[in-house]
């Protein structure tokens, strides 16, 4: 028998990026699990990339304490973890790419003066007025690099939201994809690192399906393939509120021994995610917990709206 071709037997590639300026908190256990699940259950391919572009914001020590959390949660990554703090090359290779073909230009306002011109703060932030679009005016010096945004809607799919779309002109604008004096934006360095990964499923929190359609136009202006996109609900306090920054800097393990309570946690997150672990998987370990999650998996289960994480 002829074994398929690549082509032909094209495998899901998923992947999970946490940003290591906290610890795991539940909002990323659920984005772990989620992407796991619907990477595993299609016998796919789960990458692991650490999001430590920021350097300011990351806490030493941090990305190892995610991996060894991961780990005994009983969750196994394929290759070996990404970091994007290596990848700077590439990032201004593409941003470089960009310059040449006149997409992206020099802009020399501060967020005062885009402030003051800007017709309206949106969801995304300012909407950039264009003002250095056409170049920078002499008084002024590069503090950042705009790609430019043309005047058309950017919609997608997505798998448990439905569909979403953007006009660029008018939410966000030109954006920035690399500033001066600090790192490359992560809609650039996300793009360029899925595409290097031939990631093709992205799943993850609803708080970045606002920023998916300017990954989209960066994916459609170099040419790469769009990944199919899934963005889960969030988790919230028990109030329904949002979380803040100093709750995510609660961590997933403080104050629990995930040896012996990861797999309720995992059974939990099943649950939140609108799966229906049997309750003999409460005391299970990790590994029975998530085997039960692959071969049960259902996304269309998958509710939209944010909520409490609720532990069995
Ligand atoms: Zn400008």
């Amino acid at each position: 028998m002829l074994k398929p071709t690549a082509t032909e037997n094209q495998s899901v590639i998923g992947r999970f990026a946490p940003s290591p300026t906290g610890p795991l908190h539940l909002g990323s256990l659920v984005a772990a699990l989620g992407s796991y699940l619907k990477a595993k259950s299609a016998g796919g391919l789960w990458y692991l990339r650490m999001e430590d572009l920021d350097l300011p914001r990351v806490v030493p020590g941090i990305a190892d304490d995610m991996l060894a959390t991961l780990e005994k949660l009983g969750f196994q990554w394929d290759g070996e973890v990404v970091y994007q703090s290596r990848r700077n090359e590439y990032y201004r290779e593409a941003a470089e790419q960009l310059v040449r073909r006149r997409l992206a230009y020099a802009c020399g306002c501060t967020r005062s003066e885009i402030a003051q011109i800007a017709s309206a703060a949106h969801d995304e932030g300012l909407v950039y007025p264009g003002i250095c679009r056409d170049g920078l005016p002499p008084e002024k010096v590069e503090r950042a690099l705009r790609v430019k945004v043309y005047d058309e809607v950017v919609s997608f799919e997505d798998c448990i939201m439905g569909r979403y779309s953007q006009h660029l002109t008018a939410s966000c604008g030109d954006f920035v994809i690399h500033r001066a004096d600090g790192p490359y934006a992560y809609h650039l360095a996300v793009v360029v690192d899925d595409a290097a990964a031939g990631v093709n499923q992205v799943v993850r929190g609803a708080d970045l399906l606002g920023s998916t359609p300017r990954q989209i136009y960066l994916q459609r202006v170099f040419q790469y393939e769009t990944p199919d996109y899934c963005h889960l609900p969030l988790v919230t306090g028990p109030d329904g509120a949002k979380l803040s920054k100093k709750d995510h800097a609660v961590s997933l393990a403080a104050g629990r021994d995930l040896a012996r309570d990861g797999g309720l946690l995992l059974a939990s997150a099943l649950r939140f995610l609108g799966q229906a672990p049997p309750a003999s998987l409460k005391d299970a370990s990790p590994a029975e917990v998530l085997h039960w999650g692959v071969a049960n998996f259902d996304a269309s289960a998958i509710p939209r709206a944010s909520a409490p994480f609720v532990e069995l």
